[in-house]
């Protein structure tokens, strides 16, 4: 099929010199630092300019939400906090078919996938989270210290919006990661300095302008743009009270310590080597559905997919010979054509990266399907690979052990339930796992056993706002979603009171 028409206002958008978004205005580039272009991974193109923000801008982006959360946010009436972002859910539904295409175009997203995830799906957390602004509440406690003088005691805990939040996102779901920590903070009373990807600033600008049109006041929401150098400077603010990172283990590290040393608080998402496990009984056509689509899914640059799969050894054959077949037929191209599955890697860093797993995979295992990089549909460029299977010949294979973040699945048998659990548990990461069985007995005797944040039964990837998500061992620090981000957003303040 031909690529879907681009709107005028993606183009306008396009055309515009992008800045930092500070106290409600979209911010002219100052002059004082050298723009970066945003690369179309399908065709290489360069289709937007991005000015990264100077010192003072972040000094400025800071200050603003600093006496935003002072003088407005903090006090909001909850209620109205709620009804703006759901007013905001709206405005994103109402601008979703551009902001859909910014995504696409930066990020070489599939357009439905685009129009499903960064606009879909963005929409729904923030109307979860506005769900939670009538709802943060203390306890009431009743001390137990005997009292001295006959006098009596009593006690409650405030919950109080922890102040400025500084959210650093990844490039693979821009926009709705920015929305999480978005949504998350302005639920709780803080405010927020955003720092995107360097590769993906656009959606989250373009939001942030919605935003004001949804009534948030400004300052409430900033953004500061740039590489990581922007990023460290903007955490180690000292008005800065939350960091949330979102990202790659080695960059999370630097991040943790950073924060660590002005005791400023840090959540932390981090990459993942998830685990797909196929019991003896599972249901092959539906594992083979479930990986299609959640582990390829966006070239397989999602944190929480499956990368290594254990198959019980008397089908793993089958497995191999269906998921084979499945995947040598899914379309592959332009992702501006609604009729393709799998497009590009989303930015060249990565796509070198996935092509080194590649050479991994050529050299030390058996590629079953895919293992080449391809030229794009448009004069041959942009950043494709074939999505891959591999049979790895061992549990400390490099391709069962480290995250490759792209479209490459590696596959192994195991014979009994004690070894499948030694091999889940075999990584430094534990964010996701998921059992493929209808063994309750063995589903039950597993889960508690798996070192994993989240633990799913015959699905994979599945991220819910009502369900606690994060990681354990080096997939994290924190949780979100659920009622768990409340905890990170805000702090405890405990008042005890004689009478
Ligand atoms: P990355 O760590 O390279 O960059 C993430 C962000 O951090 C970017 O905005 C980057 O500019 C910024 N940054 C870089 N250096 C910094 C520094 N020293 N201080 C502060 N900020 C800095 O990650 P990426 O390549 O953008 O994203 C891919 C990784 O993210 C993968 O490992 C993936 O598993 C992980 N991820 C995890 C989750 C999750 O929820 N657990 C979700 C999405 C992605």
């Amino acid at each position: 099929m031909p690529d879907i028409q681009l709107l005028p206002e993606t183009l306008a958008f396009l055309d515009r010199q992008h800045g930092q978004f500070i106290a409600g205005e979209a911010v002219a580039p100052s002059g004082t630092t050298t723009a970066f272009g945003v690369t179309n991974p399908a065709t290489e193109d360069v289709i937007a300019q991005i000015s990264p923000a100077s010192d003072a801008e972040i000094d400025q982006a800071v200050a603003a939400a600093k006496a935003s959360f002072e003088q407005v946010w903090a006090d909001f009436n909850p209620y109205a906090r709620g009804v703006m972002l759901n007013k905001l859910a709206d405005l994103i539904e109402a601008n979703g078919e551009q902001i859909a295409q910014l995504e696409t175009l930066s990020s070489g997203k599939s357009i439905n996938l685009s129009r499903m995830f960064e606009v879909q799906q963005s929409a729904i957390f923030l109307r979860y989270f506005a769900g939670w602004t009538t709802k943060i509440a203390g306890e009431t406690l009743q001390p137990s210290f005997p009292s001295m003088t006959g006098e009596q005691y009593s006690a409650f805990t405030r919950r109080e919006p922890i102040g400025v939040v500084a959210g650093i996102i990844p490039w693979n779901f821009p926009l709705m990661i920015a929305i999480w920590k978005l949504g998350a903070a302005l639920a709780c009373g803080c405010t927020v300095v955003l720092k995107p990807s360097e590769f993906t600033p656009l959606t989250i600008l373009r939001v942030a302008e919605l935003a004001r049109e949804a009534g948030i006041p400004d300052g409430v929401i900033n953004i500061v743009n740039g590489m990581g150098d922007v990023g460290a400077k903007l955490i180690q603010h000292p008005d800065v009270r939350k960091v949330s990172f979102t990202g790659s283990v080695a960059t999370g590290k630097k991040v943790n310590l950073t924060a660590a040393a002005d005791l400023t608080r840090c959540t932390l998402e981090l990459g993942g080597k998830n685990t797909a496990a196929l019991l003896k009984d599972a249901d092959i056509d539906r594992a083979v559905g479930g990986l299609l689509q959640l582990g390829y899914i966006h070239q397989g640059q999602v944190c929480a997919a499956p990368e290594r799969v254990y198959v019980h050894a008397s089908r793993l054959d089958e497995l191999l010979n269906k998921l084979g077949g499945a995947l040598s037929q899914a379309p592959m191209g332009s992702p501006l054509d609604e009729s393709v599955l799998f497009g590009p890697i989303s930015n060249k860093p990565q796509y070198e990266k996935v092509c080194h797993y590649l050479n991994v995979a050529n050299k030390e295992n058996r590629v079953v399907v895919g293992g080449q990089a391809v030229a794009g549909p448009v004069n041959g460029k942009g950043y494709f690979v074939q999505p891959t299977i591999v049979q790895a010949t061992s549990a400390n294979d490099i391709l069962m052990q480290e995250e490759t973040f792209g479209p490459i699945l590696s596959f192994m048998a195991y014979e009994e339930e004690d070894e499948l659990l030694s091999l889940i548990n075999n990584t430094p990461y534990g964010l996701g796992t998921s059992l493929w069985t209808n063994n309750l007995s063995a589903t039950m005797r597993m889960i508690p056993k798996i070192e994993s944040g989240t633990v799913w039964v015959n699905l994979h990837t599945m991220v819910d706002p009502a369900v606690p998500f994060g990681g354990v061992k080096h997939s994290g620090i924190g949780r979100e979603f659920g009622s768990a981000f409340i905890d990170e957003y805000t702090e405890v303040k405990s008042v005890i009171m004689a009478y």
